[in-house]
């Protein structure tokens, strides 16, 4: 079966160097190992993503000379396919509904932290410090029938007691270079969200579903996601999914060695290109031949 690797931007913004960076290393993996390059668009943040950013996706990666298999898979479009893994959670008592606002989670997180340090997950932001996990079932639906706002997250003691020891084989490295057989640590992040009101599915959910259904047997993605990967491996043995192998690259950083991000216009696809910049001239300002 030949390789399957996938680009998966998020339509929020322009592309720059470090998108051009990972684009380009997984047409180059996938064309080195005989296999297939897929674009994925993951815009299930409808405040954030717009039309107009999915356009010049397809543009400045046709201009960097990245050809994709279409049809181009849209999470937008699939909304019911993540519904069905969180039912299939739920159905396994793992998932459960939370009332409380950003601004009350908030204000717990600084109670907690008046009382001594509240644990953050890798990425810096604080565990959901609230309680709903322990609302009675008769509690829940009462506010669910009122029409409260309610977000769905996992029972991460509960998952890691179904799917304990997970690890995945990185090719690539970590932040403190983890390689080979790394051991995926789940409960680092909380009590994550499966799904908002406004947004019925998370971005860990859609990807390991459509990494699965898209038959992808190569993650390459920046090194920003490498303990995103725990949540991953522990989603992926809650539903059956496949796990593939993971390769989490360097950060393309700016002069002052910050990451980039997609409003720095200096370091913009589209402001390179109208600077008289080629695609060969990319390739040497990330580093690759
Ligand atoms: N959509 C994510 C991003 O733009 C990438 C997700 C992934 O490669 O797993 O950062």
């Amino acid at each position: 079966m030949p390789s399957v690797f996938r680009f998966a931007p998020s339509p929020n913004g322009h592309l720059h160097l470090g998108h051009a960076y990972s684009a380009l290393l997984n047409h180059d993996l996938a064309r080195d190992a005989g296999g297939r390059l897929l674009l994925r668009i993951e815009d299930i943040d409808a405040t954030r993503c717009r039309p107009e950013f999915e356009r010049a996706i397809y543009e400045d990666l046709a201009w960097l000379g990245i050809t994709w298999e279409t049809p181009v898979r849209r999470q937008s479009e699939h909304f019911a396919a993540y519904g069905a893994a969180i039912d299939r959670l739920s159905a396994q008592g793992l998932v459960y509904p939370s009332f409380e606002s950003r601004a009350d989670i908030a204000r717990l997180v600084r109670e907690r932290e008046a009382g001594g340090a509240w644990p953050r997950d890798p990425d810096g932001a604080p565990l959901y410090p609230g309680t709903a996990k322990s609302l009675s079932a008769e509690a829940r639906d009462r506010l669910i029938g009122q029409g409260a706002p309610f977000t769905l997250r996992l029972d991460m003691a509960a998952a890691c007691g179904r799917a304990g020891g997970l690890r995945w084989h990185e090719t690539g490295e970590g932040p403190a270079g983890e390689s080979g057989d790394v051991a995926a640590r789940p409960e680092a992040w909380g009590d994550v969200v499966l799904a908002r009101k406004e947004t019925p599915t998370s971005y860990h959910l859609s990807v390991v579903i459509d990494d699965a259904l898209q038959g992808v047997t190569d993650v390459v993605r920046g090194v920003d996601l490498f303990w995103s990967t725990s949540v991953h491996r522990l989603l992926q043995e809650l539903l059956g999914l496949p796990v593939p192998a993971y390769r989490h690259h360097r950060l393309i950083r700016d002069a002052a060695g910050q990451k980039l991000s997609k409003s720095t216009q200096a370091t913009g696809l589209r402001e390179l290109r109208a600077e008289g910049a080629s695609p060969a001239d990319v390739r040497r300002l990330v580093g690759l031949r």
